[in-house]
């Protein structure tokens, strides 16, 4: 251990040495670093670089293998997140930790000390989002809201408890353009106050923009620590990966055949008060097509997810059409048995049982449908080990996940890898019609182009893709149409080179003819 003095008398934190071991693996191996007061701090590195290890050490979620946490010059242990919240340290997680059933003041409750009332709570809260422009209804119930308005919750109950370090994994990789400017503005709030930020992202772009430093982390250790306003997203990449990322080659240039997906006047009906209803949606994919639907969160998104995939059958069966069956009554086992293929949007708890290893998951999404691939014969099939070992094996090195054993629980992989694998899994089954919604949610450049390079690929082979985002860089990545959801309507559909970014902000804002006629005047 070094003497604390060290570091620079004024440094909020300091961070030595610390280490973190899963098993012989360092997640995080001897890692240095100094939060000034009043600082946005990036902390930048690829998918699995130990990034949300690091920060689970400062919250107290993690207990370090070895090193040492400094605040305000005191080496301090932090024990839990309790302690943290105590210490003056807050934080946003990658992966909320709300309860769906509760009201959004019910889930504030929960980290606050027993006694308060809700009212009180629900009054701060409200008084906080306000002030820090983030609109939020403490009485909405958890399970009706956008995955950018859960957020919101878990920023305002971090700041309930006037933290002096805010730490944010991954904030801006499920907002819109303009959330993310929404939260840049908090955040500017956060620092002119004095507060300092520790953010964790992976758009390049969006650091320089508003970080005053940046380290960068690769295979859990420091690899250099930057201006990053001195750099450009080009040095600052090769420093997170090492080499350039690859850009995707669009989808352009396809042939498109048949129609493989069809919603036809699809109604559904709000199923809670919060909800979105679908009012009279109609689309059409063909073979070779990816289409990419835009939007800000809660427009409907889910709704449309739900509805396509058969999480939610819906009264009309012509409603929805696959490859010519009409399916709209019927749930996702009977879609996916005709070649249909989804990735919803929550992957944790929803795509993949976090406790269970990779191969162990892929069982289970396969068994519903192609249940001989895995299963052996007869009414009580048996797994075929070795087979569903291949195909963990084959879907990880197509997509090049990473991760610390042959087959380790789908918990312990980084959420961009965890990502690729769910998107391998379902590419592996070769589908003719494949839906995802947040394709890259929480992704990292390097891992983001690969599924989409992915997808596109997909496509160009002759299925038909329909992509759910609201990340319009990757909606010009992959589209070969774009459309826009808003309200539960969706606007017709344009051939990705007519759109602009102006025109699906019109779009996403309501103004669907103006934008869609000046789209169609641009052919
Ligand atoms: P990042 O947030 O930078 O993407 P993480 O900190 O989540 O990366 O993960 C760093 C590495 O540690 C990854 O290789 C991941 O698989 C591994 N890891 C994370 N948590 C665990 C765990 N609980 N058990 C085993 N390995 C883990
Ligand atoms: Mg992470």
């Amino acid at each position: 251990m070094k003497p604390h003095d060290m570091s620079r008398p004024d440094a909020l934190l300091s961070v030595r040495k610390l280490t973190k071991l899963f098993g012989s693996f360092a997640a995080c191996d001897g890692i240095d670093i100094e939060i000034q007061p009043g600082e946005i701090h990036a902390l930048l590195g690829e998918n699995g670089a130990g990034k949300s290890t690091l920060v689970k050490m400062l919250f107290g979620v993690l207990t370090p293998s070895a090193g040492q946490i400094v605040w305000k010059g005191q080496p301090v242990r932090i024990g839990s997140p309790g302690e943290a919240r105590k210490t003056g340290i807050g934080m946003v997680f990658q992966h909320f930790s709300l309860f769906e059933a509760l009201t959004v003041a019910e889930n504030i409750a929960l980290s606050l000390d027993p006694g308060i009332s809700l009212a009180r709570i629900s009054d701060e809260a409200a008084a906080l989002s306000h002030a820090y422009g983030l609109p939020l209804d403490p009485k909405a119930h958890v399970a009706d809201l956008s995955v950018g308005e859960r957020q919101r919750i878990e920023i305002v109950r971090a700041l309930l408890q006037n933290p002096q370090l805010i730490i944010l994994d991954e904030p801006t990789s499920v907002l819109t353009p303009q959330e993310a400017d929404r939260l840049f503005e908090t955040l500017a709030k956060l620092k002119a106050e004095g507060r300092s930020v520790l953010y964790i992202s992976h758009r390049l772009e969006e650091v320089q923009r508003i970080c005053d430093r940046a380290t960068v982390l690769r295979h859990g250790k420091v690899t250099g620590a930057c201006d990053p306003k001195r750099e450009t997203p080009a040095s600052l990449a090769r420093m997170m990966v090492g080499n350039e990322v690859a850009t995707v080659s669009a989808a352009g240039t396809t042939t498109r055949g048949d129609v493989l997906l069809q919603a036809r006047n699809l109604n559904v009906p709000a199923r809670t008060p919060f909800a979105v209803s679908l009012k009279n949606l109609s689309l059409t994919v063909r073979s070779g097509e990816v289409l990419a639907i835009a939007g800000v969160a809660g427009n409907g998104q889910s709704e449309l997810f739900d509805a396509l995939s058969g999480e939610y059958p819906v009264a009309d069966n012509d409603a929805i059409r696959i490859r010519d069956h009409a399916v709209g009554a019927s749930g996702i086992t009977a879609r996916r048995l005709i070649g249909a293929s989804f990735v919803p949007e929550e992957r944790h708890g929803h795509a993949a049982v976090t406790g269970m290893s990779l191969s162990d998951n892929l069982v289970l999404a396969r068994s519903q449908s192609d249940r001989r691939a895995f299963l052996t014969g007869g009414p009580l099939g048996i797994i075929r080990h070795k087979i569903v070992r291949e195909a963990a094996k084959r879907i990880s090195a197509a997509m090049d996940v990473r991760k610390s054993g042959e087959d380790p629980p789908a918990g312990s992989l980084s959420g961009g890898n965890l990502q690729k694998f769910i998107v391998g899994r379902e590419l592996d089954r070769q589908p003719s019609v494949m839906i995802v919604n947040q394709p890259t949610w929480g992704v990292d450049a390097g891992a983001a182009s690969r599924i989409r390079q992915a997808l596109v690929d997909l496509a160009k082979s002759g299925s038909a893709v329909l992509v759910i985002s609201q990340d319009l860089d990757e909606i010009f990545e992959v589209a070969t149409e774009i459309a826009v959801i808003n309200e539960g309507r969706l606007s017709n559909a344009y051939p990705a080179q007519d759109m602009t970014r102006e025109k699906i902000g019109l779009l996403m804002g309501g103004a669907h003819d103006k934008a869609g006629a000046e789209a169609q005047h641009a052919h």
